[in-house]
């Protein structure tokens, strides 16, 4: 499932490719989504430029004349330029066309969203109630700690709330733990100032790092063939249930929380 580092990833591959230029076609082969694309799309958007790409948590908006073009990438959506004559293939849900070429959204199991907005797109009913950015300079220690502050909610589940925080998914919020070696059920109250500054920086550098692999796979975000634009870090945690840990060699450990899959190590985590 694209997690921040990769709607950034998608938001700097497909912002110089079609920012500045005017949309001549809207194309929907398929409006069943997560919610249903509008028809106003494709009436309204057509002659519009895009004026700038930005991220919003893990949502793109593509900022048009008029309104805002609102994209989620759901569980298994991915965005790319390809040459507008090129044949669809299956799952290929929308094209937004600029001349010959065109911003291709594709999405298997359409839980994304692709959605046209007329107003400020932080007055959108999925953009508003999204938490503050972590990425940006107010999320920091300080801010974590005040606002965890009588929260008996485990830490990784308070990471992962998108209306405290956005884009913090189960891979990085379990990643970022453990480079900070706070285990991640602790309740998020019981953190002491210090603890809460060591886990703002590693929840930035852990989204860093990851954007940062992503740069390579910039590419992708070009052409008729490739994967698309995600990719695999090397984890610390995630997903090596039982592999020795990295710094330690002690096992890593699974559990379950809030119905997903948790990763830890006993002897760094504490
Ligand atoms: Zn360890």
């Amino acid at each position: 499932m694209p997690e921040l580092p990769e709607v950034e990833t998608t938001c700097r591959g497909i912002a110089p490719l079609v920012e500045g230029r005017t949309v001549t076609a809207v194309i929907v082969r398929d409006a069943r989504m997560r919610r249903p694309v509008p028809d106003s799309l494709a009436e309204e958007l057509p002659s519009q430029r895009i004026d700038q790409v930005q991220r919003r948590g893990k949502y793109l908006l593509l900022q048009a004349q008029t309104g805002v073009l609102l994209i989620h990438l759901g569980m298994s959506g991915s965005l790319r330029v390809v040459p507008r004559d090129l044949p669809p293939r299956k799952h290929d849900h929308v094209d937004i066309v600029f001349g010959d070429s065109a911003l291709r959204y594709h999405d298997p199991r359409r839980f994304g969203v692709v959605d046209w907005f007329v107003g400020p797109a932080e007055e959108h009913s999925l953009i508003a109630p999204l938490g503050i950015e972590p990425l940006s300079a107010d999320f920091s220690g300080t801010w974590l700690h005040r606002a965890s502050r009588g929260r008996r909610t485990p830490i990784k589940l308070f990471l992962m709330d998108a209306h405290t925080l956005v884009g913090v998914g189960n891979i990085y919020a379990s990643e970022s733990l453990f480079r900070a070696g706070i285990r991640p059920t602790t309740p998020a109250g019981r953190l002491a100032l210090a603890r809460c500054d060591s886990l703002a920086q590693a929840v930035k550098a852990t989204l860093l790092d990851a954007i940062a692999a992503g740069g390579s796979t910039l590419r992708d975000f070009v052409g008729s063939d490739g994967a698309p634009g995600y990719f695999q870090h090397e984890a610390f945690v995630y997903g090596r249930a039982g592999s020795p840990c990295r710094h330690c060699g002690t096992p890593i450990r699974q559990r379950t929380q809030g119905q997903r899959s948790t990763f830890w190590c006993p002897a760094c985590q504490t």
